[in-house]
């Protein structure tokens, strides 16, 4: 193989695996929001929804959950989704925060 086809093999496969990279959804990298994030913890998001302390946040209702919030971006099947809060971080379908409003 000569030297310049051999470097052009190699620069293809590099570019092929940097476009792989690239093409990967973002949410595969997303990370999932935890209830000790500093922003968690102002909001008093819990990725359990049910064990919101409901004495610092008696807003809570039984049944509110991200799922059923409007600020979700999941589906409301899914397990993890989106929230415009918390920017790149997925929050539990089950999660609750203080924020929550009824999806309409
Ligand atoms: S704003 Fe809604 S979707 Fe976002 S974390 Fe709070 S309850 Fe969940």
């Amino acid at each position: 193989m000569s030297t310049s086809r051999r470097s052009f093999v190699i620069q293809s496969i590099t570019g092929a695996g940097a476009l792989a990279c690239v093409a990967l959804p973002h949410a595969a990298f997303a990370q999932a929001l935890t209830d000790a994030d500093p922003q968690a913890v102002a909001l008093g998001y819990k990725a359990d929804g049910t064990k919101t302390d409901t004495k610092k946040y008696p807003k809570y209702a039984a049944g509110q959950n991200c799922a059923s919030c409007a600020l979700y971006q999941g589906k409301p099947a899914d397990a993890t989704g989106g929230c415009p809060l918390f920017g790149a971080k997925k929050v539990a379908g089950k999660g609750w925060c203080s924020a929550w409003a009824k999806k309409a």
